[in-house]
């Protein structure tokens, strides 16, 4: 292994929470706009409420793997967000943070970031396509592994993840919802940019900013 990138460890999965938490708050009355047009409106504040709990939950925790950070942060999501996407990135941030006991290299990382994806179709049965959170995180996955796999560090994997996840969330708006509340709405979910994939742009967009430092 080359020691001479950086490593994900457990300060840079805290400084990852504590930017997503940011991020959402800055960005939440565009999510609530997303959802309103497709859903009911409240994805900005689910989250927001989700990634503050998490942010608390950090203040009791005692420096440990990454997985720790992450894996509290999913434990945290799953109970105090009520919608759809709180046990969805629950599971994921569960998932990734137990695939990352020790500081992690930029394949490992790769590995334990598809580890969320799985956790993620696993509990909502989603394929791509159906314009959810797996359009962005699955391209994600796809462009960091495939980085990581040709030798680059943990900054140019999470900004090749973060260009792939936004142009996953912009590839929803001519999709047809068929998971989730959108669904509901059939042909007239099209047209509409899904307000779960531009969250997930979001967390891998913040994850390449940390990264980079
Ligand atoms: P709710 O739909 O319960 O109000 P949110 O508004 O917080 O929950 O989240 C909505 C987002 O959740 C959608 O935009 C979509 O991306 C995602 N989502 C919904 N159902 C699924 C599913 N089965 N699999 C993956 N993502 C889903
Ligand atoms: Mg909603």
């Amino acid at each position: 292994m080359d020691f001479d990138t950086p490593l994900f460890d457990f300060s840079l999965a805290e400084a990852w929470i504590r930017a997503i938490a940011a991020a959402v708050e800055k960005e939440q009355a565009r999510l609530t706009e997303l959802d309103s047009a497709i859903g009911d409106g409240d994805h900005g504040s689910n989250l927001q409420r989700g990634f503050t709990a998490a942010l608390t939950a950090l203040d009791d925790l005692q420096p440990a793997g990454p997985g720790a950070v992450l894996t509290k942060t999913g434990t945290t999501l799953i109970s105090k967000v009520g919608g759809a996407s709180g046990p969805l990135y629950g599971k994921a941030f569960r998932a990734v943070g137990a695939a990352l006991p020790e500081p992690a290299d930029p394949a490992t990382v790769a590995e334990a970031l598809s580890a969320g994806l799985d956790a993620i179709r696993t509990l909502g049965k989603a394929r791509p396509g159906d314009k959810t959170i797996v359009d962005a995180w699955t391209p994600a996955v796809a462009a960091f592994r495939h980085a990581a796999a040709t030798g680059a560090a943990l900054p140019e994997a999470a900004a090749a993840a973060a260009e792939a996840a936004d142009q996953g969330a912009r590839d929803t708006v001519p999709l047809q919802a068929r998971k989730g509340r959108a669904s509901y709405l059939g042909e007239r979910s099209i047209g509409h940019q899904d307000p779960g994939a531009t969250s997930t742009a979001l967390l891998f967009r913040t994850l390449a900013d940390v990264t980079a430092g």
